[in-house]
């Protein structure tokens, strides 16, 4: 049995491991190993794997350390005789920085430990050795704060209570009636390490920790625990990261930024992150460690000449007091400037990839901390990727490879400026259903955000959970944001369709409709207030925020012709409105999988007209409202036929339960009578019929279709009248009709007979035939067992993932954002399954359905309308199946695309 190695060194340009083990170091270990490997400076040190992290939440502390003990001493030893120091000495001592680094970059959510090492007899040798008093005691009091805060837990009481540290600085600063840090003295620091010592004991009840080993065990484990810290979950459920992965810890001799004015840290980007541009750009703080570049105490200076003075301009200073105050690096340290140049090139060049570096300089001396592939924007992704391209030093693939899909979402929808989003408080958390920024006045109902923003104002809907009633105010809103409801909500669902900001689930709101407020933490908001909403992460913010319109480049077209080269896949539209159809059709859309009939209803004086139906008493009262629906159901087809020209069109007969079509407000309930001049009782005791306790479970679908057939009738016609229109008017209309909720051959056949004995109707009518498929959609997992039955008559299947998963779960698709972060923090899902397909269960019964289907139907038409259909990992598992085409709102149609292309090359 091979030994397991948990610990790899490097120093002195040799190193144990490379960039591609990066799952095994992290990206932080993996990359100071290559960084050693092309020869640039950095400190010698170690990684300890993350496979540790992971023994570590199996067996504990005490046996992990006994696994680890031997490994790190020898590594220390190597690490101490290249240094030519020694750890804890008096006379030359070695101190250490204590790191976390996890494969995926988790900027700043993890802990970090400096000057590791320090003690009363340290802190002499570094005098010693340095000749620098404050320099030493200031290292000191920094490792005891740090340490203070990461290993012991001496962290502010609450949210609003200040650091305790801080508390003690800021005491001994109006002791000595000084402003600024650097006024402290050295008898004064030395006096803050006695004091930082004396709270760590009256509040944990220990000595601080005098011993360097221990020290690093406690650092050691730290940072590990750290992986499970608030912040870490939360980041890591945002970017779908998975928990076992695990950190590394990387452990290195420390370097000094902080030793006097001809030393410094900085933080640089090899080209810029926020646009993409070529441009080496970083911030930089002279006598200062890595920590205050973060903490904001001190402006940070930028790196190059013409970013300083860019930056000058926004910041209004003159030329001369830019000059002389906030010089840049290139003109402060020219030296070190054009050597962190050249080797920033050198990275660059080496990752072909945009690099974020972070550097030292000690003494004059350059050091390289820290490289890794940059975080950047949507914008930024796309620009770089074809910037490299036309330099010729990545292909097509790769540059595909490079996108981001979900990323492109930013390209096409509002975001926050800069400035904006910096002074911004964020107020509650939601669910990210709907991407997008956007800024308004907070209303409570849909008629009121009609109203207000007729006056030109801005509103966001705020809402419990959203009803089809509520479409008009959605329309005229910047954003919705809803209490209740997940990711395939109907807010959500009309939100993405509409390219509108939508936060749903937002469970910490109370809303009042009655007294118009909500409540967060006990803080009131009223109607008229100001908020903001980010929907592409759910976050939820007060006041007025400044956003800004996307801008299509260049760039964006060339990455969708790339798509298109690669993809086996067929990218559809769900969309109701011609409008829709001709923004995905103009994203590339080859054609509409699911056009939501019901949608329809609810515009302008329509929603009479189906009341009026629902409220006839028999089939003969029925058939006269529908009669009145039936030119304008045509009238909308016909629209959507022109703008489709060409291309296939899926309209899905009516779906939702009658009751979202009638009011539930007394007021509203008034109303309707007065409408239709009928009693108020009427419509009070046919609401109270229609109510049903689980009405996505109850009378919709093809049920509805199949106890009243003049419904199917009626919009079968509509269907084949206008398809017959549109071709009279040269257009070439391609519909496929689609049944929803069939869950039994006969649910289909008998809505397929109706639909096919009424074509043939209009046909004779009008002397005139049009090509028409009939599939349905397969939503209800026991469709997804008998599909070979179905798929004898059906011509197509879509597969309705939103209600397969909420019947293969059975978790309602309304309710499920109750639970659903608790059952994310606890592990037991792990991410949303009615954002990203479960490929273990629902993924096996679409799997199973497309088999049996095109084993009695080999030319059977197989797709997805529900909103995985947009989502990158899911559309990859469509992919996989064999598909032939995935459908999504008009706005995800671009990551669609790009998933779909990325399907075929990664596969
Ligand atoms: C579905 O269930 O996946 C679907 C597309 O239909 P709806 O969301 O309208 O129920
Ligand atoms: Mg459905």
């Amino acid at each position: 049995m091979t030994a397991i190695k948990r610990i790899y060194t490097f120093g002195n340009g040799t190193a144990e491991g490379k960039a591609g083990m990066k799952n095994l170091l992290g990206g932080k270990g993996a990359n100071l190993a290559e960084m050693n490997l092309i020869g640039l400076p950095v400190p010698p040190g170690f990684t300890i794997t993350t496979d540790v992290c992971t023994e570590y939440a199996q067996f504990g502390m005490a046996k992990v350390r006994e696994l680890l003990t031997d490994e790190a001493k020898a590594a220390l030893k190597g690490l101490e005789a290249i240094m030519k120091m020694d750890f804890g000495s008096d006379e030359n001592p070695l101190l250490l920085s204590v790191r976390s680094g996890a494969r995926a970059s988790m900027p700043g959510m993890m802990d970090t430990i400096l000057n590791l090492g320090m003690n009363d007899r340290a802190v002499l040798g570094l005098i010693k050795k340095t000749g620098n008093e404050r320099f030493a005691w200031d290292s000191y009091r920094r490792f005891v704060q740090m340490y203070g805060d990461v290993v012991l837990g001496l962290k502010p009481a609450s949210k609003e209570a200040h650091d305790p540290f801080e508390v003690i600085i800021e005491q001994m600063k109006s002791e000595k009636k000084v402003e600024n840090d650097l006024d402290l003295t050295a008898e004064d620091l030395k006096e803050l390490v006695r004091r930082f010592k004396l709270a760590v004991k009256e509040n944990t009840g220990h000595d601080f920790p005098d011993d360097p080993w221990e020290q690093l065990w406690g650092a050691i484990f730290a940072v590990f625990d750290s992986w499970q810290n608030d912040r870490a979950v939360y980041y890591r459920a945002l970017n779908n990261i998975p928990e076992e992965w695990g950190t590394a810890v990387n452990v290195q001799a420390m370097v000094f930024g902080n030793m006097g004015n001809n030393s410094a840290t900085g933080v640089a980007f090899t080209r810029d992150a926020a646009t993409g541009e070529n441009l080496f750009n970083g911030e930089y703080l002279i006598n200062a460690q890595g920590e205050d570049v973060v903490a904001g105490i001190r402006t940070p200076q930028q790196i190059t000449k013409i970013g300083s003075q860019r930056w000058a301009v926004l910041q209004k200073y003159s030329e001369e007091t830019r000059a002389s105050q906030y010089p840049s690096l290139e003109e402060a340290m020219p030296q070190a400037y054009s050597e962190l140049y050249a080797i920033q090139k050198k990275l660059e060049d080496h990752a072909v990839d945009m690099q974020d570096i972070e550097f030292t300089i000690q003494d004059g001396k350059l050091w390289m901390l820290q490289t890794r592939n940059g975080k950047r924007t949507g914008a930024a992704m796309v620009k770089i990727a074809m910037d490299f391209f036309r330099e010729g030093r990545i292909d097509d693939k790769e540059v595909l490879k490079r996108i981001e899909p979900n990323k492109l979402d930013e390209l096409l929808h509002p975001v926050f400026t800069k400035d904006g989003l910096a002074n911004a408080n964020r107020i509650a958390q939601g669910l990210p259903a709907s991407p997008g920024a956007a800024t308004g006045i907070i209303v409570f109902s849909a008629d009121r955000a009609v109203e207000v923003s007729q006056k030109d104002i801005k509103v966001i809907l705020v809402r419990i959970e959203t009803s089809p009633e509520d479409l008009r105010g959605m329309n005229v809103a910047e954003g919705i944001l809803t209490a209740r409801g997940g990711m395939t909500s109907h807010a959500a669902v009309v939100a993405r369709g509409m390219g509108k900001c939508c936060v749903s689930g937002a469970g910490a709101l109370q809303i009042d409709y009655h007294a118009k407020t909500m409540k967060v933490d006990n803080v009131i908001y009223n109607e008229g207030d100001w908020i903001s909403l980010y929907g592409s992460t759910g976050e939820i913010f007060e006041g007025k925020i400044e956003t800004q319109d996307p801008e299509l480049s260049g760039d964006f077209g060339a990455i969708m012709d790339l798509a298109e080269k690669y993809t086996r896949l067929k990218v559809r539209t769900n969309a109701d409105t011609p409008n829709d159809a001709q923004v995905a059709r103009d994203f590339g859309a080859v054609g509409i999988g699911l056009c939501r009939t019901e949608h329809m209803f609810f515009e302008g004086d329509r929603i009479k007209a189906m009341r009026e139906m629902i409220l006839a008493d028999d089939e003969a009262g029925r058939r006269k409202a529908l009669e009145k629906l039936l030119p304008i159901q045509r009238e909308d087809f016909e629209g959507i036929f022109t703008a489709m020209t060409g291309l296939p069109v899926t309209i899905r007969l009516l779906d939702p339960p009658l009751h979202e079509f009638v009011p539930n407000e007394e007021k509203n309930q008034h109303e309707m009578a007065k409408e239709l001049g009928i009693d108020v009782s009427v419509v009070k005791e046919r609401v109270e019929q229609l109510h049903e306790v689980n009405p996505m479970l109850g009378h919709r679908g093809c049920r509805l279709g199949n106890t009243y057939p003049e419904i199917t009738e009626m919009q079968a016609r509509a269907i084949i009248e206008a398809a017959l229109d549109a071709k009279a008017k040269g257009f070439d209309p391609i519909p496929e009709i689609m049944i929803p909720l069939v869950g039994t051959e006969a649910e289909f056949t008998m809505q397929e007979q109706i639909i096919r004995q009424t074509a043939e109707k209009v046909f004779a009518e009008r002397n005139d035939r049009i090509n028409y498929l009939v599939g349905t959609m397969i939503e209800i997992p026991r469709a997804t067992l008998i599909a070979d039955k179905i798929a004898r008559n059906a011509e197509f299947f879509s597969f309705g993932t939103n209600d397969l998963t909420q019947m293969t779960y059975g978790y309602s698709r309304d309710d499920v954002a109750k639970f659903l972060p608790i059952y994310q923090a606890k592990g037991i899902l792990k991410n949303d399954p009615f954002q990203i397909l479960d490929r273990e269960g629902v993924g096996q019964l679409v799997k199973l359905a497309t088999e049996l289907g095109r084993k009695t139907n080999p030319k059977l038409k197989v797709g997805i309308c529900g909103e995985h259909g947009g989502e990158p990992t899911s559309v990859e598992f469509c992919h996989l199946v064999g598909m032939d085409y995935v459908s999504c709102s008009p706005y995800r149609v671009p990551i669609a695309r790009v998933a779909a292309a990325l399907a075929v090359l990664n596969n």
